[in-house]
C-alpha cells in the first residue's frame, strides 16, 4: 500500500454495509474480492472506480483482493495489456501481493465442473449451428423451444464433450449448454452456451485447449475457487446473476460467493468503452493509448493526474446503483486539489511579448527568491532571476482595456510577480502593425517585500527574463469530445462527430524560468497564474522540455456545462 490509498473506514456505500453485516454476523470471517479485467484493452477511469472499490473494500476490512486476469477469449487478448493493466493498478497504489491469477489457471478445473454437470444431467452438448441455437432461443416477449439435442443421454455427452476437448471437431460444430430452462423469461437461463471450439492459441496455455469457457461459467467458478466472497461487478451483469447462482448450485463449488452489482461510472465529454477506446487509437484519432487526452490510466498518468487525485475522485462519486454521469469537473477538481498542494510553483510564460524596462541597467542581473510553495515551506526556495529584458503574456496586455483590466495596458501600472511595479510608456509595433514590444519603467521603491508607500496596484502578472529563461514546448490539452454525450445527437450516433478540435494545441515558443532545467520526466509544476502542467514522460528531456497541461487552475467549460443543461 502507498500513501492515502486506503479510502477512509468509515466511508459507507450499501456494498460497505452489506460487508459489514456480513462480518458482524459472523456469516464471513475474512473480505475477498477481485478486480477481473479481460486483457484486451487497458484500464479506464472507469475501471478505476471497480479497482477502488474491489481493493478498497479489502484494504479496509483487512481482507484480501485477487487481481485475476479473466483471459477467455484468447482471439482478442494481448500480453501488451496484461503488463499495462498490472503497471496501472500499482501506480493506482493497489498491491495483490501473491495474488496475481488469470481464469486460465482453471482450465482444467472448469474442465472438472463441466463434466460434473454433464453427469448430473445439467449439461448437453449442442450440435445445431450458431443461427439455429439463435432461432429457438426465443425473444423477450417469446419463449424459446428445446434443442433437439437436449436429451442425449449422459454418455453420448460425456464422449461428445471429451471428443471435443481432445480437438476432434471443427470450430462451431459442438457447443456445450447448460440445460436450464428454454422458457425462462430470463433469456440469460435459456440453455446458455458455456463451451464453444476456438482452434487458437492462448498466450498463456498455447495449444493445450481447443476448447474455451464462456464468461459466465468462468467468473463465477474463479470467484468460488478464489473464495471470493463478495463478487463485485457493475449492473449490466444483474440479469446474469440467476446462472452465475445456478452454477454454483449445481456443481460442487467451494464456496458460494454473492455477486452484488453497482452503477458504472460514465463521465461526460467523454467515450469509456473499450471497443471505442481501441477506434480512437486504431484510426489515428489519437497519438496511442496514453495520449494525454485518453481518460486511460496510462493517459492521465502521462497528462499529470497523481494517483491520489483518481483515488480521490473516486471517492467523491461514491457507489451505488443508479445510473449517473459524472461532470468532468469532478475528475478536474480532484487533479487541482491534490496538485494544489503537492506541485511546486514557477512562472512560465505561454505567449511571450517582450517588454523593455528602460530605466534598468543593462548588464544587471537580481535573483529574487520566492518560495517554491507558498504554504509548505519544506519544499524551500528558488531563484528567480530579473534583468532589463523580459517577457510577459500576450494576453496580459491591452491597448484598449476594458473597464477593471487590472493588467498591463499603456500608461497603466501593474506589479511583476515577486519583482517590481512597471508602467507602460510606449507601445512598439512590427511592420504587420502587431504589438511586438513595450517599452516600460520600473520604480525601484517597489521591490517586492519593500513597503511600496502610497502605490495601489491591483493587477500581479507573472514574466521571465530573456536572457536567462528556457525555451520550452507546451501542449494544451483538452477535453476530447466537444459534447457531454458523444454521439447522442448525432443523426448517425456517431461518437467521433464530436471530437473537439481544439483537444490539443501545441505552443512551441513559450519561456519558464531557468530553475525548470534539469526537470525529470512526469514532474508536476503550477505555472503560476496559468495551470497545472507535467513534463510529457515520452518526449521531455534534456535538450528539449515538453509540458502537457494537467489542468487549468479554474473550470473553464462550467459555463458551457450550464448552457447545455440549460441551468444558469
Ligand atoms: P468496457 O465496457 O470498457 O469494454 P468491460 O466491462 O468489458 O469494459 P472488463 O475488463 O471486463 O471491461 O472490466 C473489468 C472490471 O471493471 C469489471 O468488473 C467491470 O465491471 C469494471 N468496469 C468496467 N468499466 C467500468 C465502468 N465504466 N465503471 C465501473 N466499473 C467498470
Ligand atoms: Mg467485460
Amino acid at each position: 500500500m502507498t500513501e492515502n490509498n486506503s479510502s477512509s473506514a468509515s466511508a459507507t456505500n450499501f456494498i460497505r454495509n452489506i460487508i459489514r453485516d456480513d462480518l458482524a454476523s459472523g456469516k464471513h470471517q475474512q473480505i475477498v474480492t477481485r478486480f477481473p479485467p479481460e486483457p484486451n484493452g487497458h484500464l479506464h477511469i472507469g475501471h478505476a472506480k471497480s479497482i477502488h472499490l474491489n481493493f478498497g473494500v479489502a484494504n479496509d476490512f483487512d481482507g484480501k483482493c485477487f487481481m485475476r486476469f479473466d483471459d477467455t477469449n484468447p482471439a482478442k487478448e494481448d500480453e501488451e495489456y496484461v503488463e499495462g493493466i498490472l503497471r496501472d493498478v500499482r501506480w493506482l497504489g493497489y498491491d495483490w501481493g501473491e495474488r496475481l491469477t488469470h481464469a486460465s489457471d482453471y482450465f482444467e478445473q472448469l474442465y472438472q465442473f463441466a463434466e460434473e454437470l454433464i453427469q448430473k444431467g445439467k449439461a448437453y452438448v449442442e450440435s445445431q449451428n450458431a443461427d439455429e441455437i439463435r432461432e429457438l432461443r426465443g425473444t423477450l416477449k417469446e419463449p424459446g423451444k428445446n434443442s433437439p439435442y437436449r436429451e442425449l443421454s449422459v454418455e453420448e455427452n460425456l464422449t461428445l464433450f471429451r471428443k471435443m476437448r481432445a480437438g476432434e471437431f471443427e470450430d462451431g460444430a459442438h457447443v456445450l449448454r447448460a440445460k436450464i430452462e428454454m422458457t425462462s423469461p430470463n433469456i440469460n437461463l435459456r440453455d446458455p452456451v458455456l463451451y464453444r471450439i476456438r482452434k487458437v492459441s492462448h498466450q498463456r496455455t498455447a495449444d493445450q485447449w481447443c476448447i474455451y469457457p464462456l464468461y459466465d461459467f468462468t467468473h463465477g467458478l474463479s470467484d468460488a475457487l478464489e473464495g471470493v466472497t463478495h463478487s463485485l461487478c457493475t449492473l449490466e451483469f444483474e440479469d446474469h446473476r440467476p446462472l452465475y447462482d445456478w452454477i454454483l448450485s449445481e456443481v460442487s463449488a467451494p464456496c458460494l460467493p454473492r455477486q452484488i452489482e453497482f452503477s458504472r461510472l460514465n463521465l461526460h465529454y467523454t467515450v469509456l468503452s473499450k471497443r471505442r477506446l481501441i477506434q480512437l487509437v486504431e484510426e489515428g484519432y489519437v497519438n496511442g493509448w496514453d495520449d494525454p487526452r485518453m481518460l486511460t490510466l496510462s493517459g492521465l498518468r502521462r497528462r499529470g493526474y497523481p494517483p491520489s487525485a483518481i483515488r480521490l475522485f473516486c471517492e467523491r462519486i461514491g457507489i451505488s446503483k443508479s445510473e449517473n454521469n459524472i461532470e468532468m469537473s469532478v475528475l478536474e477538481d480532484s487533479a487541482r486539489e491534490v496538485l494544489d498542494k503537492t506541485a511546486p510553483r514557477a512562472m512560465a510564460v505561454l505567449h511571450p511579448l517582450k517588454v523593455v524596462i528602460t530605466n534598468y541597467p543593462e548588464g544587471k542581473t537580481e535573483d529574487f527568491e520566492p518560495s517554491r510553495h507558498p504554504k509548505n515551506t519544506e519544499m524551500g526556495k528558488r531563484k528567480v532571476p530579473f534583468s532589463r529584458e523580459i517577457y510577459i503574456d500576450h494576453d496580459d496586455f491591452r491597448e484598449d482595456p476594458p473597464p477593471k483590466y487590472f493588467r498591463l495596458a499603456p500608461g497603466k501600472e501593474v506589479r511583476l510577480r515577486y519583482a517590481y511595479v512597471i508602467r507602460c510608456d510606449e507601445v512598439i509595433y512590427d511592420t504587420s502593425g502587431k504589438v511586438s514590444e513595450l517599452h516600460c519603467t520600473y520604480d525601484q521603491a517597489t521591490r517586492s517585500g519593500a513597503k511600496a508607500e502610497g502605490r495601489k496596484v491591483k493587477g500581479i502578472i507573472h514574466w521571465v527574463s530573456i536572457q536567462h529563461s528556457l525555451p520550452v514546448e507546451v501542449r494544451l490539452y483538452d477535453r476530447l469530445f466537444a459534447a457531454p454525450y458523444p454521439g447522442r445527437d448525432d443523426p448517425d450516433g456517431n461518437f467521433l462527430n464530436d471530437i473537439n478540435p481544439d483537444s490539443m494545441e501545441t505552443l512551441k515558443s513559450c519561456r519558464a524560468e531557468p530553475g525548470l532545467l534539469g526537470t525529470k520526466p512526469s514532474e508536476v509544476f503550477q505555472f503560476e497564474r496559468v495551470g497545472y502542467f507535467c513534463t510529457d514522460s515520452k518526449e521531455s528531456g534534456p535538450e528539449a522540455l515538453v509540458f502537457n497541461r494537467t489542468v487549468t487552475l479554474r473550470d473553464t467549460w462550467a459555463k458551457l456545462e450550464q448552457e447545455h443543461t440549460g441551468q444558469n
